[in-house]
């Protein structure tokens, strides 16, 4: 797979700097402790975001579930929300980046060789803001192949991840098989068999031209870019059911898609060697795209840079 950082790099003919706790690092620089909970526990939590064309998409919203998720787990981020948002925007601008894929992260910070977050007295913050890329081009014209893997969702009562939290190995566990396996995706059933969500990515199919998604208590994250989409297909007129999707009605849907930051909108033209709809992206799936497009290059949806 092609390295996106190198190559923003190139085109910057300079290294990325990277801020960490106020200051900032040339990215060959930029560590932390191996002391940090966030590494010893993947005790943090952290935001994934895509700034386009100058305007950091729907930061607002973003920041304010990195909050709720250092809520959920009692961690205390040392910045307002303001100032995240403040030293996010410096970063974009000291790496010159009008299009970027930005890594939020706060962790429990330094601590001893105990699990216990009391020894931990500051949290770090980490912001990362550099490129990435999931998929060949063309994926999202011919959509992609997924598998339902045997990683179950984790329970909500556990490591869920409605939490944001630095906790993927359960993801990881699935990718691992997917890639192992020849997909090129892989999708999370939660414990009682429903289809919860991609590794890192919201699930959509459609039925009858009717939009379904799964509901939260899956386990799956509430995805800003599913709110965009949810919104967006209310605002066409397609009816919208959240509620719990068997893998028979994913078989058998007309259309599946992904949606997530990284991944944006991505169609799905096979789940387990069934062939979803015509195995092309399909009618619905094509119209949301084109306009979700627009929506994510319109800078009234962020803030500028
Ligand atoms: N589910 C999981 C587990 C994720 O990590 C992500 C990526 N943040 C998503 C869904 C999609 O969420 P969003 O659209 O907010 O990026």
């Amino acid at each position: 797979m092609e390295n996106a950082s190198k190559r923003v790099e190139d085109q910057l003919d300079k290294e990325l700097v990277v801020y960490i706790d106020g200051n900032h690092y040339p990215k060959s620089q930029a560590k932390v402790s191996v002391y940090d909970h966030g590494l010893l526990y993947g005790d943090g939590v952290f935001e994934g975001i895509r700034a386009y064309n100058g305007v950091v998409f729907k930061l607002k919203e973003h920041v304010d579930r990195l909050y709720r998720s250092a809520h959920a787990i009692m961690l205390n981020i040392p910045l307002s929300k303001e100032e995240m948002i403040q030293a996010l925007l410096e970063t974009l601008r000291k790496n010159k980046l009008k299009d970027s894929y930005i890594r939020l992260l706060v962790t429990r910070g330094i601590g001893d060789l105990g699990l216990d977050p009391r020894k931990c007295p500051k949290p770090s913050v980490i912001i990362i803001t550099d490129a990435i890329s999931l998929h060949a081009d063309g994926a999202e014209e011919n959509g992609i192949t997924t598998m339902l893997s045997w990683v179950r969702r984790n329970p909500v009562d556990s490591t869920t991840h409605e939490i944001k939290s630095l906790n993927y190995l359960n993801s990881i566990l699935a990718k691992i098989e997917a890639n192992t396996n020849g997909y090129d995706e892989a999708l999370c059933l939660e414990s009682n068999g429903y289809v919860a969500e991609g590794v890192g990515e919201n699930l959509f199919i459609v039925k009858n031209g009717e939009l379904i998604t799964p509901p939260p208590s899956t386990g799956a994250l509430a995805g800003i870019t599913a709110e965009v989409v949810v919104n967006l297909a209310v605002k066409l007129g397609y009816k919208l059911t959240v509620t719990n999707l068997t893998p028979f009605m994913l078989f058998t849907a007309d259309e599946a898609f992904f949606t997530g930051t990284a991944m944006e909108m991505m169609p799905i033209r096979e789940v387990n060697k069934r062939r979803i709809g015509s195995g092309k992206p399909g009618p619905v799936t094509k119209k949301l795209l084109v306009e979700f497009r627009k929506i994510i290059q319109d800078p009234a949806n962020g803030v500028k840079i």
